[in-house]
Order: C-alpha cells, then structure tokens, then sequence
C-alpha cells in the first residue's frame, strides 16, 4: 500500500479534518501515517487506522523526515500556516527539504493537496488495472 503522511499546524487542524473527511473513502486506500496530534485528531473523529508518530514540535516532523528518506512515504500533505511562527521551523524546513531531495510530492495547502490526492487515487486506479 501506498502510504500519505499527513501534517497539520494547530491553526490548520480543523481545515485538515475537513480535507480528510471530505475525502474518507479515498484515504482508506492509503496507508497513513501523521504528527501526534493530527493523527489523533483524525483517529478520534474518523474510522481512519493513522499511525501516529511524536508531536511536530517534539520530533514528529523528523521521524516524518526520516521515513520519507527511507521511501517508505509517498505523498506528503502538510498544511502548514503561512502565518504564525513555529519553534520547530528548522524541522518543518528539514522535512520539506527531504521531499525535494528524494522527490516526494509535497502539498502545503487544501487546493494542492485536493490534486496530489486526486493524482494519487488516479495511480493506484491504473496501478490496480495494469495488474489485472
Ligand atoms: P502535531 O504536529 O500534529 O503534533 O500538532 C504538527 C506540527 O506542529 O508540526
């Protein structure tokens, strides 16, 4: 299974769980992986199995990081905001950096992640009938 990473700033919480309940059906084709609190906030809200690693500030961002450079994820979908300044920017620049570096789709806002996601459902549809 493919896997999706997904991130979410506290000011982009609730915009996440929109993004993720709008597209429930689809992200069960996934596996998922998220920073603490965003994963957990989609646990508790959806019937969506996220593993969960630190929180973003604590370490989260980079054990994201860290799988990325081991190509175990595929997409990464972070919602980040733009607007307020976060202790942990070096770990948020690091990870961003690790998805140019191994060529790993990055969105960083709803409209992006709404393609990658659409990109990614269209791959495994073709992925699935090239199997058949
Ligand atoms: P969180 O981390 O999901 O634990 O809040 C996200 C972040 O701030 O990077």
């Amino acid at each position: 299974m493919k896997m999706i990473a997904l991130i979410a700033h506290d000011k982009k919480k609730s915009e996440m769980l929109e993004f993720v309940g709008h597209h429930k059906d689809l992200l069960k084709n996934f596996d998922l992986v998220a920073t603490h609190t965003t994963g957990k906030l989609i646990n508790d809200t959806f019937n969506l199995n996220v593993q969960t690693m630190m929180s973003g500030p604590m370490g989260g961002d980079q054990q994201i990081g860290a799988l990325v450079a081991t190509d175990k994820v595929d997409y990464v979908i972070f919602l980040r905001d733009p607007l307020t300044s976060q202790p942990h920017e070096p770990d948020i620049n690091a990870l961003l950096r690790l998805c140019d570096v191994h060529n790993i789709p990055l969105a960083t806002n709803r409209k992006s992640a709404h393609i990658l996601l659409e990109y990614a459902a269209k791959k495994l549809g073709e992925e699935s009938v090239a199997k058949v």
